[in-house]
């Protein structure tokens, strides 16, 4: 294994030869203070910080991953040390939980993908940002393999801490969108206003059916046939009009081969990804009437095509 050191620098963490920015920078008071950086500039990263060609294709698949998680969750991250027994690195939570980059489990099926994913699951799947013309691969789901201890140590270990980290968000207020909650923290309610904001301003109005009335964002509950919480649960998602979207699961019942299908025009995702959200219209398992907040999918850095990552779903 390749030598590094750690450093528990409340602003920066030394890793695999890198410095990734993390911590709070300023302190974060009880009231919403959204993220300035967002997502964080590459720039930040040292000269130290650059991929070099010594090493292996698993090394910079750790510290590209890495970087954009800690770009992206910084403030919430204490430091990225490495297990003293396998040198594997290990996520430390500004509230102690620590959360494994790689459990050592190799070759797990989809379904293990999704129930028990490390980190390095959680950033397997690049997103594809922008407009596409093809429906999504097989399994290409990327986004919903979530580590629920890391989401639950930023945004809320159950209902009521959720519960009392909700804002509530005016939903297009020139359209009487109505209100909704959503979480403060790590800017997420932020980035939703100016989601709406821009959709309020900007979309044409042919479109404004498909964004307004919404069909949902905060509701502590467990994916349909799974054990598995619902990103919904730390109200870091919203549902839009449910009458012009398409999930999985309804298809499915009528074809089996669950055929991709979409109505959601891109002129709308395209103002959600720019803010952090995700969408899951470019899932296999599709389900077009959901946006949800992921700035470490969106880093440039781990973006479909960026360099030292893989393309496609594992
Ligand atoms: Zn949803």
């Amino acid at each position: 294994m390749i030598g590094y050191h750690t450093s528990t620098n409340a602003s920066t963490i030394a890793f695999l030869g890198l410095t990734l920015i993390v911590g709070c920078t300023g302190g974060r008071g009880p009231i919403e203070e959204p993220r300035t950086e967002h997502p964080a500039p590459i720039e930040q990263i040292d000269e130290g910080g650059e991929v070099t060609p010594q090493k292996t294709p698993r090394e910079q698949e750790t510290i590209v991953g890495l970087q954009c998680i800690a770009a992206a969750y910084g403030d919430f991250i204490r430091e990225i040390r490495n297990e003293h027994e396998s040198a594997r690195a290990v996520v430390v939570m500004n509230d102690g939980t620590e959360i494994r980059w790689e459990d050592g489990v190799e070759g797990k099926t989809f379904e293990q993908l999704l129930n028990e994913p490390d980190l390095r699951d959680q950033m397997s799947m690049s997103y594809p940002l922008g407009r596409r013309s093809e429906a999504p691969g097989i399994n290409d789901d990327p986004g919903r393999i979530r580590v629920e201890r890391f989401f639950k140590s930023i945004y809320g270990a159950d209902k009521q801490a959720v519960n009392d980290n909700l804002v509530t968000v005016n939903w297009m207020p020139k359209h009487s969108g109505g209100k909704l909650r959503f979480n403060k923290l790590n800017g997420a309610a932020q980035a939703l206003r100016a989601v709406s904001s821009q959709l309020d301003d900007g979309l044409a109005k042919d479109l404004l059916k498909y964004v307004n009335p919404t069909a949902g964002t905060f509701n502590w509950r467990k994916i349909a046939g799974t054990a598995r919480l619902s990103v919904h649960s730390f109200a870091l998602a919203v549902d839009i009009n449910l009458e012009h979207s398409d999930y999985w699961r309804w298809t499915k019942k009528k074809d089996p081969s669950l055929p991709y299908r979409n109505k959601i025009p891109f002129e709308i995702v395209e103002v959600f990804e720019e803010h952090g959200f995700i969408w899951g219209g470019k899932w296999y398992h599709f389900d077009t009437m959901h946006f949800e907040y992921r700035p470490e999918l969106l880093h440039p850095l781990c973006v479909r095509g960026a360099s030292g990552l893989k393309t496609e779903a594992n």
